[in-house]
Parts: structure tokens; C-alpha cells; sequence
């Protein structure tokens, strides 16, 4: 086994109460543990970057559903990126990067067969907790194959100054959309999307009610809606797609503190007489794209017709508060918590 000297202790986030509404700082204690050497075909990573993402707030409930919720007093997890610092793995060495899935925590032993290696030089590590990781295959898996996104569409999308919704959006004008119109909660995010991210238009849906602002933003109507925030957007887009116009139903963030189950969108006849196609997706049914997905983001990367953004946090105790800032609304692209030394 290859080592460098390992601390004694490493500094990981429980889940101590399940949160009713709104998670607060009591549902989490930061508690440390000791860290101890690999076993065989397990690796210990120092963690760099970490994920936080809204489906977690799902995972801190006890309920059943894609994702198993995380357990009470037990360590969280999401995805992560770090440098090996022990291993006992084959394929792996002391100081190789990889992405895997034990974060919200410094210290990681990870089953190798679980770990994937990255390269720091091809990007920047955080890059594949967003542009290049899961919300960067979310948005190119939702877009081209759920909605079966087509040259000449107009698309509108929701939370779209977000990890997902920043690449959704750009996605469709490369590829050609006739016109781009995206959503989010404040009028630096408007200008962001606008002028940074080449949006055709886009508007604060906290100024006024969201089916008036799309149909001033989309007055021809939409082809396409990618949908991060479910409720009213959701239902102002069902009115504004066109004859045979897909939604992709991708998540729901409006509702994921609700206590109540929030009413549907009151105008789903529309959907029969318009011909609509709405249909769920889950970013790991779409593995098989990865391939694909690497090589066309980063050659647009690469390029410049695709840019993006991150929203960093130092350190370890400020993950529940990234956390919480992320569902409020306070990042700008990808909301990742970055470990200090
Ligand atoms: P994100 O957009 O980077 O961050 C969440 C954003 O949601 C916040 O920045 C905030 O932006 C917005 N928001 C919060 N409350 C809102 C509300 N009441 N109404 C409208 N917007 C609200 O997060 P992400 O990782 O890219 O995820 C975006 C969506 O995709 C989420 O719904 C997530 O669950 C979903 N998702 C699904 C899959 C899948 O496989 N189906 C995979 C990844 C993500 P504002 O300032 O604009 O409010």
C-alpha cells in the first residue's frame, strides 16, 4: 500500500434531525472521526471540492424514492473530487484526482470500484462536480434526448442562472434554437443570462406573475421548456408551448421544502389538445451519452461558445450553509463547497 502521512482525525457532516420545511443549521452537526488506512481495493481521498445539490433535500426525508434518504446520525454523501492519499487499490496511486460519491466529509474511503480518475489538467477539478459532471449531463441528456430538442426550436427554461439551467440554456442556442429564454429569481441573474450566457431573453420571475412575463419573452410561444422549478412556471409553460411542444420535466425546487403536497398546474387539458409531450428525466438513466456529452462540452469549452460559472464556499463547515444558500437562490452556476489546504 502507498501512503503519505494521514491525519487522525477527519471532520464529516450527519444528518441529526429530519428537517419539516425549510432544513435549519440544527438538522446537521459537523462531527470528527478517525481516519484510518485503505483496506484492500479501497482508496483514502483527501477531499477538495464538494457537491451540494438540491436533491439532497429529497434524501433528508424518510421517504422511498430514486436515491435512498440518507441516514440519521450517519455521515451525508454526494459527489466529490479529491486527491488519493492512501491506496490500496490497483490502478490507483498517492496523489492521483478522482470524482466519487462520499462528500461532506474531508476524509473519504472509497471503494476503488467507485472512484473514477479525472484530469487536473484537462479542466479545472470542480469542473466535474458541474459543467462536466452530473448537472452538465443533466442539462445535455434533458435537452436533446427527453425533449428531443431540434434546430430551430424555442426554448424556455427555468432556474436558468443555475448549474443546470446555465447549460440548458446555452446547449440550445449552439445548437441552433431559433430563440432562448430562461428564468431566474433576480435582475443580476437576468443580465447574466442575457449578457453572458447569449439568452434571448429572460426575466425575474419574483417582479411579477411568470405566463405574462413568458409570453411578453416568447410572444411566438415555445417549442421547448426545461423545467428546474415546477408550480407556476410550469403551468405558465404548458400555456405558452406550441402544437406538439416537449417539456422536460427535470425538477421541481419550487416545492422541495413544502410541507403540503403543492397543487398541480391548473390547465393540463391543454396538453391533449396541443399534442404536448411532458416526460421526467433522471440523469443516471443516461450514462450511455457520457461519451458523447465529454466530447461536445469540452470542445465547446474549448472554443469559447460555452461558458460558465461557479459559485465556491471555503471549507468544510461552510457546507450546510452553501447548502442552504443554493436552495435560496444564492449561486450563480454551480454551487460547490471548496476545502481549505
Ligand atoms: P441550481 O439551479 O444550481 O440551484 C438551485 C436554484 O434554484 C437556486 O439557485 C435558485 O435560483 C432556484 N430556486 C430556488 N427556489 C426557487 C423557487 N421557489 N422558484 C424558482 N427557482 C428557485 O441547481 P441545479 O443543481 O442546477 O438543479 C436544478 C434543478 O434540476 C433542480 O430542480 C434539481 O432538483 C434538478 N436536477 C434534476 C436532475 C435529474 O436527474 N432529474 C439532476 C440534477 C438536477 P433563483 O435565484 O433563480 O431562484
Amino acid at each position: 500500500m502507498s501512503e503519505v502521512s494521514l491525519p487522525a482525525v477527519s471532520r464529516e457532516w450527519h444528518l441529526v434531525a429530519r428537517p419539516q420545511g425549510w432544513p435549519t443549521a440544527e438538522d446537521f452537526a459537523l462531527r470528527e472521526v478517525p481516519v484510518t488506512a485503505p483496506e484492500q481495493g479501497r482508496i483514502l481521498v483527501r477531499n477538495l471540492h464538494m457537491s451540494v445539490d438540491p436533491y439532497m433535500r429529497g434524501r433528508m426525508n424518510d421517504v422511498k424514492s430514486y436515491v435512498p434518504p440518507f441516514q440519521l446520525d450517519r455521515p451525508m454523501d454526494g459527489g466529490a473530487v479529491g486527491v488519493v492519499v492512501a491506496s490500496a487499490a490497483e490502478g490507483f496511486a498517492v496523489g492521483d484526482h478522482v470524482l466519487h460519491g462520499l462528500g461532506w466529509r474531508e476524509y473519504a474511503d472509497v471503494d476503488a470500484a467507485h472512484a473514477t480518475k479525472v484530469d487536473p489538467d484537462l479542466a479545472p477539478l470542480s469542473a466535474y462536480l458541474g459543467v462536466l459532471g452530473m448537472p452538465g449531463l443533466t442539462a445535455y441528456a434533458g435537452l436533446f434526448e427527453t425533449a428531443s430538442f431540434k434546430e430551430g426550436d424555442a426554448v424556455f427554461v427555468s432556474g436558468a442562472a443555475g448549474a443546470v439551467g446555465s447549460l440548458v440554456g446555452q446547449f440550445a442556442r449552439i445548437k441552433g434554437a431559433s430563440r432562448v429564454v430562461g428564468s431566474a429569481g433576480s435582475a443580476e441573474k437576468v443580465t447574466v443570462l442575457t449578457e453572458k450566457y447569449g439568452f434571448d431573453a429572460a426575466f425575474n420571475y419574483k417582479d411579477g406573475p411568470v405566463a405574462g412575463q413568458l409570453a411578453e419573452a416568447a410572444p411566438e410561444g415555445i417549442d421547448v421548456y426545461f423545467d428546474n422549478v415546477g408550480g407556476d412556471h410550469l403551468q405558465a409553460a404548458i400555456g405558452a408551448l406550441k402544437l406538439n411542444g416537449r417539456a422536460t420535466l427535470c425538477g421541481a425546487i419550487a416545492q422541495y421544502n413544502d410541507t403540503e403536497p403543492a397543487p398541480g398546474p391548473n390547465n393540463l387539458a391543454m396538453v391533449i389538445g396541443k399534442r404536448l409531450r411532458l416526460q421526467g428525466v433522471l440523469v443516471s438513466d443516461h450514462a450511455a451519452i457520457q461519451p458523447k456529452f465529454v466530447q461536445d462540452v469540452a470542445g465547446w469549452l474549448r472554443s469559447g461558445e460555452l461558458v460558465y460559472d461557479e459559485t465556491a464556499v471555503q471549507g468544510i463547515e461552510s457546507a450546510v450553509q452553501a447548502f442552504l444558500g443554493m436552495l435560496r437562490g444564492e449561486n450563480t452556476g454551480k454551487m460547490i463547497v471548496s476545502f481549505n489546504g
